[in-house]
């Protein structure tokens, strides 16, 4: 058995976080260490370690959180545009194994990423 991710431990309250949105299958809530003056992580309520895990199944879950993802912009306020990260894997310095995705906005955002 694998052992429970910090994230996975937000999702049941055993360690606070500033919750943004909450529903059935996902919950949001505001990155510890923000890069950005907004910085909010999505995850699903189902534990998938990463995008290389979706499993077929996961289809309506991942077009859950896209769509997620287009209303906490706008409750976020992100009119001037924000960018959307989901890191897999050591290459990209994934470092929580349970999906999530990065939403930053609030300032103008380089391209490309180091
Ligand atoms: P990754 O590097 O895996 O793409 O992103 C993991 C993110 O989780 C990092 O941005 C990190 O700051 C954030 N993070 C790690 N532990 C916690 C925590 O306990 N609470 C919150 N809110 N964010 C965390």
């Amino acid at each position: 058995m694998t052992a429970r991710t910090i994230f996975k431990r937000i999702i049941d309250r055993e360690i606070p976080a500033q919750i943004v949105h909450e529903d059935d299958l996902c919950l949001a809530f505001v990155d510890v260490s923000p890069q950005a003056p907004t910085h909010v992580l999505l995850i699903p309520k189902k534990e998938i370690a990463s995008l290389d895990q979706v499993a077929d199944e996961d289809a309506a879950l991942m077009g859950h959180l896209i769509v997620t993802i287009r209303k906490l912009a706008a409750q976020l306020k992100l009119e001037d545009g924000y960018r959307v990260v989901a890191n897999c894997g050591p290459h990209a310095g994934q470092s929580v194994d349970h999906l999530h995705f990065h939403i930053l906005g609030g300032r103008p955002l380089a391209w490309p990423p180091g």
